[in-house]
């Protein structure tokens, strides 16, 4: 019997697990937090997006770093097998806007349930509390696993699924980085994917907490369009976060690396054309002819959000509506559908969602996950420098490495 270790309990080692004991293999999981898929938790804002029911080259192309690297493994383990395998355990799913697929129960601990049951049944053992701090390899191949205690598992075939270095409180600090990088694996530069950016413009403090939907950010890069957006977002005491502004961040943090001038031009109205946008200016200030300009935004913007906008528009609140130049009005329409925000920085590679970088892929099959350089050794997840965009991508990109590295840890000789 194989005995194959697999190091990290998120949702690729699990699967890893799973793949490597339906084949027969003696598996254990060695995970250093006191329980299974802690991060697996959080996701989906506790919903959990397992995965995304598109086509195979559809999500591919959402996984913005290194997606081409995943199309073995996703072929062989795509969407429908994550919600079939999740479905026949008894969680059945959901798809939702933009194709994203939850648990009916909205429970993202179900979906981690599901995954350790499943475990059991298969007799696979889970050593929680169990930090690795080294992989063994003799004459490039794989000999043994030591842990922080000093204890040692000897194995076959070790699967290392330690996650990125994005939000270490959920176990995921880096640990394999080094694992790997002593064993001769190259490291790509690690940053953070899908991050909140940083403003200079102080006012968002003043709307922290707003959520828009339905609004369009645009990203300039040194004054040119790099990418737009379209969806929900949401101010913070720092700046901005929210979907959109998670999925442009991996361009933001591209160019503020190159030392770029990074903006963010908010459409809050990119439904209406630039004539549309100013008959409803128009009509709303024949309404509140009487009244000062602030009080006359209040159909158009959320409270809060009036004085920045007209801060911006150069306006001032309280001038009376009836003296609004014609000027002035199509200067306000201008600053509706161009906002303008200043990036900063990114937030750290901690309140990352996802780490960009990572063991890189040149140095991993991407058939079987197997390492170039070592044998026996295996990467599945989040490790590997492969990101996604917001959607159920980056789970479905770590559930087909973890099935491809657990499949092929038992079959290959
Ligand atoms: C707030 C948030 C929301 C998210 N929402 C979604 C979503 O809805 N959909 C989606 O597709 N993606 C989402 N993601 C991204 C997704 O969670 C990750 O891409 C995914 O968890 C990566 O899986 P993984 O198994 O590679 O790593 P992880 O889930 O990070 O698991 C790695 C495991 O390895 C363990 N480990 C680390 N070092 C050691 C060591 N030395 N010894 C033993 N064990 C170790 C860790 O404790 C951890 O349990 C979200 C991420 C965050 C932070």
């Amino acid at each position: 019997m194989k005995k194959i270790i697999v190091i990290g309990a998120g949702p690729a080692g699990m699967m890893a697990a799973i793949k490597a004991a339906e084949n027969g293999a003696d598996v254990t999981i060695l995970e250093k937090m006191k329980r299974p898929g802690k991060k697996m938790l959080i996701t989906g804002k506790g919903r959990c997006n397992i995965t995304n029911a598109a086509t195979v080259p559809e999500i591919i192309k959402n996984i913005h770093g290194n997606g081409k690297f995943l199309n073995s493994s996703m072929r062989a383990y795509d969407n429908e097998d994550v919600i079939y395998f999740f479905e026949s355990q008894g969680v059945p799913t959901k798809v939702e806007r933009g194709q994203r697929v939850f648990p009916v129960s909205d429970k993202a601990q179900d979906v981690v349930d599901a995954m350790v049951h499943k475990l059991h049944e298969l007799d696979v053992k889970i050593e929680t509390d169990s930090p690795v701090s080294e992989i063994l390899a003799h004459d490039g191949e794989i000999k043994a696993v030591k842990l922080q205690s000093g204890a040692s598992f000897k194995a076959d075939a070790v699967i290392l699924c330690t996650g990125g270095a994005s939000y270490p409180g959920t176990g995921s600090t880096g640990d394999g980085y080094k694992m790997a990088q002593k064993l001769g694996h190259t490291l790509v530069d690690i940053r953070p994917s899908l991050v909140p950016l940083e403003t200079e413009e102080d006012w968002v403090k003043s709307v922290q907490g707003l959520s828009l939907r339905n609004v369009k950010a645009t990203l300039l890069v040194d004054g040119e369009k790099k990418t737009d957006m379209f969806g929900e977002m949401m101010f913070t005491h720092f700046g901005v976060t929210g979907p959109i502004i998670l999925s442009l961040s991996r361009a933001a943090t591209e160019a503020l690396a190159n030392d770029s001038f990074v903006e963010l031009e908010l459409n809050l109205k990119p439904a209406l054309a630039e004539d549309v946008l100013d008959a409803r200016l128009q009509r709303d200030f024949a309404k509140y002819q009487r009244k000062q300009l602030g009080n006359a935004m209040v159909d158009l913007l959320p409270h809060k959000l009036i004085e920045p906008v007209l801060d911006a528009a150069f306006l001032e609140m309280d001038k009376p509506v009836h003296q609004i130049t014609v000027e002035e009005r199509h200067r306000l329409g201008h600053t509706l559908q161009h906002l303008p925000l200043t990036i900063t920085k990114a937030r750290p590679i901690a309140e990352a969602i996802v780490t960009a970088g990572g063991i890189s892929v040149k140095e991993i099959n991407p058939k079987t996950m197997e390492s170039k350089l070592v044998k026996g050794l295996y990467f599945a997840g989040e490790v590997v420098d492969v990101d996604a965009y917001t959607g159920g991508y980056n789970l479905q990109a770590a559930f087909s490495m973890g099935a491809a590295a657990g499949n092929w840890s038992v079959w290959n000789d």
